[in-house]
C-alpha cells in the first residue's frame, strides 16, 4: 500500500494538547480516496500529539500488522455477525495487548444492532469488560435509538456511539438523548459538524462519558480537535475529551503520566 496519499497540513495555530484518538481507520478506502497505512498512521500519531489512536478495518489481521509496527497504534477488533466464527475471532484477538475493544458497524454489515447474533459477542466483552464502538448516525440500522436496545439489553457493557449521531441534529440530539439516559452510553465526537454540541453533550450525559475521536484518514485530525477546543467548553473538560476520558476508558487509568498501556 503506498504511503498516507494525503499531505499532512501545518499544525500552525493548532493549540497543543495531548490526544487520545477513539476512532481511527487503517486501509485503502476507494469510494472515498482516502487512505492511510502503517507508516502514514505513524506520521499522523506523531503530527498531531495522539499518544494512543484505536485503529480498525473489517481485516483484522491487517490490523494487527500494523498495531505490531506502530507504538502508539492499539485496536479494535471489526466483528461481523455475519462472518463465521466472528466471537471466535474476537476471543483470540482480545488476548493481544494491543486490542483493546470491539468496533461494529452494523450499517455496512447489515444487521440490527440488538440482533441476537450479536449477543454471544457482546458477553464476552461483558465479561472482560472491554468498550464496544458502534458507528450511529445513519438509517437503517445505525440509529441511535437501535443501539440503545444493545445497550439496554446489556447495561454492564460500554458502549460508545461512534459520530454522536453523525451529521443530522435529529441523530445528534437523538444520541445525546440516549447516552443521557443509559449510564453505559457513550458519545465519540468524529463527523459531526456542530462544535457546540460536544458542550453541550458533556453538560447532559456527564464529563466522562464524551471521547474524542478524529475518523482519520476521512476527516483531518486537526479540525476534530478544533472542533473540542472551541466547542465552550473551560480547558479541563477540553482535557478530559480530547485525553483522559479515553485514558480511562481504554486503559483504565485517566492520569496523564500513567504510561499507555493496558492496566
Ligand atoms: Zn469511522
Amino acid at each position: 500500500m503506498a504511503d498516507i496519499g494525503v499531505p499532512l497540513p501545518s499544525t500552525t495555530g493548532f493549540a497543543p494538547a495531548t490526544i487520545v484518538d477513539a476512532h481511527m481507520h487503517v486501509g485503502e478506502f476507494p469510494l472515498f480516496n482516502v487512505r492511510m497505512d502503517a507508516p502514514g498512521l505513524s506520521k499522523t500519531l506523531d503530527h498531531y500529539g495522539i499518544a494512543a489512536g484505536m485503529v480498525f478495518h473489517p481485516d483484522n489481521a491487517y490490523v494487527r500488522e500494523v498495531v505490531e509496527q506502530v507504538e502508539g497504534a492499539y485496536g479494535l477488533v471489526w466483528a461481523n455477525p455475519h462472518r463465521p466464527g466472528f466471537v471466535e475471532e474476537a476471543v483470540e484477538l482480545f488476548d493481544h495487548p494491543k486490542f483493546l475493544g470491539v468496533k461494529l458497524h452494523p450499517l455496512l454489515d447489515s444487521y440490527h444492532p440488538n440482533d441476537p447474533a450479536v449477543h454471544p459477542l457482546m458477553e464476552e466483552v461483558v465479561r472482560r469488560d472491554l468498550p464496544v464502538l458502534v458507528h450511529c448516525g445513519h438509517p437503517i440500522f445505525t440509529l441511535p435509538w437501535s443501539i440503545e436496545e444493545l445497550a439496554v439489553e446489556f447495561p454492564e457493557a460500554k458502549v460508545i456511539l461512534g459520530h454522536m449521531g453523525h451529521g443530522n441534529i435529529v441523530y445528534i440530539d437523538g444520541a445525546i438523548d440516549v447516552a443521557a439516559r443509559n449510564p453505559n452510553v457513550y458519545l465519540e465526537t468524529s463527523g459531526m459538524p456542530m462544535h457546540t454540541k460536544i458542550a453541550e453533550a458533556v453538560d447532559r450525559v456527564g464529563p466522562d462519558k464524551v471521547l474524542f475521536g478524529s475518523d482519520a484518514p476521512f476527516h483531518e485530525v486537526g479540525v476534530e480537535v478544533r472542533k473540542v477546543q472551541v466547542s465552550g467548553l473551560p480547558p479541563d473538560l477540553v482535557e478530559r475529551v480530547l485525553e483522559r476520558n479515553s485514558r480511562k476508558l481504554f486503559f483504565g487509568d485517566e492520569r496523564a503520566s500513567a504510561p499507555i498501556a493496558r492496566a
